[in-house]
């Protein structure tokens, strides 16, 4: 794979795989750093594309498009990891890609996954994979009930999965997580972790191996679909602690050069459990925009550019909330009321459980309210 021989110069172009919000945020941070960004992605007239100075719209299986872009662009990142390893592939004998095609396939598939986590001495709950439908039961048997059984592959904000109660679940399960054929996929089971909350950290890594670290923030989902983030997390130190040094230990296990994120369950007792690790800009970090100096997407531009890393400590706290559906209708208001900085990614549709944006508050570092002060950040002034 060819390699960067020194730092990107101003004006050379980022080739992007993915055209959705967080490539359009990582651009909106590349063009302020003198880059060019050319997003890659098979949907027309995608949240990046509008924002980018160029766009190739094909499929990820087009070799001549992906040829052509290659030529195109100076060095690859993604900012979606359901890209086809294939692609990254092609493109990675011509161009350098970071993160490299490796890192995009552990992050792709759950046992590839929770095997490297393992390798990586990073914990996660009980799990078995299920590669064979007749495996199952045995494998529900030996993480326990309740369970949640997950395809390995193309899952996210809780598209396939099915969570089990009793083992009689087992049959309906499998039917809701087949192909469209009603052919098996492979599945991981996992035991259900009754969590105390769920956290995540940022970590950014160069090719010198230098990391810098965001902090570690706390998540709430509402129908499986991130609704807010909480930076920082609201946990005793020793679990922030632990999801830090977690996440260090990725970077590194992984040979990471760009950014990623890795999800965490904290358990009533105040064990951290890896959940999923995310190798780009992730909607768990979009608060650092605005509450550090430099923001992930920037800080994944200046890793894949071979920049120095940029200082990632929180100058304020701050609350992240998601616009999803419908909810983008509130920007205006949200726009009227002071101290809400609104995010619109520019998406045509509202379509229901579709990210459309996003709304922070900052708060005085050390100064996040209590939970009422939380549920009221939003609120529009009257
Ligand atoms: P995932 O797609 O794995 O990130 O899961 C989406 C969300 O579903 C997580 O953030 C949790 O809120 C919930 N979830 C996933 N796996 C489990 C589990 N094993 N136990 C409890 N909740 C889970």
């Amino acid at each position: 794979m060819p390699e960067l021989s020194g730092p990107l110069r101003p004006g050379a172009t980022i080739g992007m795989m993915g055209g959705g919000q967080l490539g359009r945020m990582a651009a909106v941070a590349a063009a302020r750093l003198g880059y060019r960004v050319h997003v890659f992605t098979p949907e027309a007239d995608s949240p990046a594309a509008q924002v980018s100075a160029a766009a190739t719209v094909a499929e990820w299986s087009d070799s001549e498009a992906l040829g052509r872009f290659a030529a195109s662009v100076d060095v690859v990142t993604f900012e979606f990891e359901n890209v086809p390893g294939d692609a990254l592939d092609l493109l990675a004998a011509r161009v350098p890609v970071a993160p490299s095609p490796r890192v995009l396939r552990v992050s792709q598939d759950r046992i590839a996954e929770k095997t490297f986590l393992a390798e990586a001495g990073v914990a996660t709950g009980p799990w078995a994979p299920v590669t064979a439908q007749a495996q199952a039961a045995a494998a529900i048997a030996a993480v326990g009930l309740p369970c949640v059984l997950k395809t390995t592959r193309l899952g996210y904000d809780g598209k396939g999965q099915a969570t089990l109660r009793r083992a009689d679940e087992l049959a309906p399960a499998l039917g809701k997580l087949a192909g469209q054929d009603g052919s098996f996929r492979p599945l991981v089971a996992e035991a259900f972790i009754d969590f105390a909350c769920e956290v995540s950290v940022i970590v950014a890594r160069d090719r010198a191996g230098t990391i810098a670290a965001y902090d570690t923030v706390e998540n709430r989902h509402r129908n499986h679909i991130l609704d807010l983030t909480i930076a920082p997390a609201r946990v005793a130190s020793a679990v922030a602690e632990a999801a830090q040094s977690a996440a260090r230990r990725v970077a590194e296990a992984i040979g990471l050069v760009g950014l990623l994120c890795i999800e965490f369950f904290v358990t009533q007792d105040g064990r951290v459990l890896a959940n999923e690790i995310a190798p780009r800009p992730h909607n768990s970090g979009h608060w650092t925009i605005e509450a550090c100096a430099v923001s992930q997407f920037e800080q994944q531009v200046r890793a894949v550019a071979g920049l120095p890393l940029g200082d990632p400590s929180r100058h304020s706290d701050a609350v992240m909330k998601n616009l999803i559906g419908d909810e983008i209708g509130a920007v205006p208001a949200l726009l009227a009321t002071p101290g809400l900085v609104p995010h619109h990614y520019g998406k045509a549709e509202a379509r229901p459980g579709r990210k459309m944006g996003h709304v922070t508050r900052l708060f005085p570092r050390g100064g996040l309210p209590d939970e009422t002060g939380i549920a009221a950040a939003f609120a529009p002034a009257p």
